[in-house]
């Protein structure tokens, strides 16, 4: 197993394997591993989002734990039941099961809520009235104290009264706040009083208008983690600073008697910090995905050309070649970019071992073999799949004239080239040697016509005298190809980082052909693609049939990565 960028000593594993591993020798949590995987359900699942699952789902798995699949919907803008059913499809997609352990966040509400009454009776949370600029600006800088709110010292009884009525609707949003009393000279700044309750008077997707206040996601994430039995809580770096809030969280929680206890011992999940997957020439963030299919820039979430789980579905991109991949990154604390090559090579070598081989012609110019009968046919086998012996072989047509691709053909070639030019004989791949006598031209000069002799003597390929022949190219006989529409895609952004300039807008770099169609001229058993099946085009790059354009008999082309990595910045 290759693995980059990985923290480890002594073949114990990443730094987060090591962790869990210590935890567990310590005797923590009754010996058991709970993870979660928490994403807001605001949005379709990306490639980030995959390392996240196969961390959390891979650290249970290694260890005999759990995995739970929690929609951490505590927020009622934006949040939507479509994106639920989105999340769970890609999830399990990727290979992983989360059995019993589906949650919402949502349900957790009313708990929250007792909870945080629990705070203020203990004087340990108070109602604010400064708006969020002043209270931003009383928090201050984490250089020096900051200057406690005037209304830090209400009663139990006042904070009390105005945070029910908070939850009753009686306010307006902005208003008011409830915040944790806790430290306003701390030097972390996430621990000066933070807001862990505010109005927010949105419908929410599955609790309607029952709240007009919803717990933040300091607030709300220990308290979901402690009450599901979570053990580890992992999440990406930007959670580190608010580590110390979930702790305190985690120990008020403990005060009340709200944690989960398994066999006589409390659970007390620990939050630890992973670095973030970014991939070059790719966006990640939902709110710049989501623009980019509201705005009609890309059709759908599930654009072919999207990082989101669902677009390299579609795409034709593995689940296995997803997991390799975020196995090859490895786990670690450095903030680095990951290259879309590696993403790309790790679907090559899935494919490789799994696409059947077959011919099509995507810039195609007419052979016509002058010697060969007019209304003849014949069929030759052609190896289903060289990595893969099993496969078998199929009977390609083969008839007097044929399409080749343009490119494999030089009317006045450099010494180097290998393919076909007047003069010059290569081999049809598993057809015949073919010796080119001379071509027609149209009126702009452009080669129209190819002709040529085949030696019959050389049927499946070889030449009988041993004669040798350095070129190969592939073909499709003329009468029996099947047109179909094949989408050469390629990278949506133009350069390595498209937010890197924040004079403008990442929509300015989109690659403009990006989805190029062209008509593949295919050999006849393309046409029988289902949905999702992928083949390698000999020479040219592996195609998956289309999920949702494909009709049956006349699927729709996805170009998933050429056969090397040929990328050129333009
Ligand atoms: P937002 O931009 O709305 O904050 P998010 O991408 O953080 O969204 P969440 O739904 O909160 O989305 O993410 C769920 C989980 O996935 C979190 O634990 C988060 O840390 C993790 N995650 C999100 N993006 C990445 C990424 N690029 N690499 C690794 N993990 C990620
Ligand atoms: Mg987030």
């Amino acid at each position: 197993m290759e693995t980059t960028d990985n923290t480890t000593t002594e073949g114990r594993g990443h730094f987060i394997e090591q962790f869990i591993t210590d935890d567990l020798a310590a005797g923590a949590n009754d010996g058991k591993v709970v993870t979660r995987f928490p994403p807001e359900p605001n949005g379709y699942l990306h490639i980030g989002h995959a390392k996240a699952i196969c961390i959390d789902f891979g650290m249970a798995a290694k260890f005999g734990g759990e995995c739970h699949l929690r929609m951490d919907d505590t927020n009622p803008s934006k949040e939507d039941e479509s994106y639920v059913r989105s999340i769970k499809e890609d999830v399990k997609w990727l290979g992983f099961d989360w059995g019993e352990g589906f949650f919402y966040a949502s349900d957790l509400l009313d708990r929250m809520y007792e909870f945080a009454k629990g705070l203020i009776a203990r004087g340990q949370a108070y109602v604010c009235d400064l708006s969020q600029d002043e209270w931003k600006k009383y928090r201050g800088i984490p250089t020096e104290p900051g200057t406690p709110s005037p209304y830090r010292d209400r009663t139990p009884e006042e904070n009390l009264d105005l945070f029910e009525r908070m939850c009753r609707g009686e306010f307006d949003e902005g208003s008011r706040c409830l915040r944790a009393k806790i430290d306003m000279a701390s030097p972390n700044i996430h621990f000066r009083d933070p807001v862990i309750y505010r109005i927010k008077k949105e419908p929410h997707y599955r609790c309607g208008t029952k709240w007009p206040a919803y717990p933040t996601y300091d607030f709300a994430h220990p308290f979901e983690d402690a009450s599901e039995g979570i053990t580890h809580s992992l999440c990406t770096l930007e959670f580190e600073v608010h580590r110390p809030l979930y702790d305190w969280v985690i120990d008020r929680m403990d005060e009340q008697g709200l944690l989960v206890v398994r066999n006589g011992v409390t659970i007390r999940p620990k939050q630890r910090e992973f670095a973030r997957l970014s991939l070059d020439y790719t966006i990640m963030s939902k709110r710049k995905l989501l623009q980019l299919v509201q705005e009609g820039l890309v059709d759908g979430w599930d654009d072919p050309r999207m990082p989101t789980v669902s677009g390299l579905r579609r795409r034709g991109y593995p689940a296995e070649a997803i997991r390799d991949f975020c196995e090859r990154i490895g786990v670690s604390k450095y903030k680095s970019a990951t290259e879309l090559a590696l993403l790309e090579s790790c679907v090559r070598d899935r494919l490789n071992k799994t696409a059947l081989r077959r011919m099509a012609v995507l810039n195609p110019v007419k052979v016509v073999i002058d010697n060969y009968p007019e209304d003849a046919e014949e069929f030759f086998d052609a190896v289903e799949n060289p990595e893969d012996p099993d496969a078998g072989t199929r009977k390609v047509p083969f008839s007097r004239e044929l399409w080749i691709e343009r490119d494999d053909f030089m009317e006045d070639p450099p010494k180097k080239f290998f393919r076909l030019s007047p003069g010059r004989e290569v081999r049809l791949r598993y057809a015949c040697l073919f010796l080119c006598t001379g071509v027609e031209k149209d009126a702009d000069g452009n080669v129209s016509v190819i002709h040529g002799t085949w030696d019959p003597g050389s049927r499946g390929g070889n030449a009988p005298d041993g004669r040798k022949v350095k070129g190969t190219i592939h073909w499709v006989s003329a009468r029996h190809a099947v047109p179909l529409d094949a989408r050469l895609y390629d990278r949506l952004f133009t350069v390595p980082d498209p937010e890197a300039d924040e004079t403008r807008p990442f929509t300015d770099f989109l690659n403009p052909d990006s989805a190029k169609t062209v008509t593949a001229l295919c050999e006849p058993s393309v046409k029988d693609l289902r949905p999702l099946e992928t083949v390698q085009f000999e020479r040219l790059a592996y195609f998956c049939a289309d999920s949702r354009d494909s009709a049956p008999g006349r699927p729709v082309l996805n170009r998933v990565v050429t056969l090397k990595d040929s990328w050129q910045p333009k």
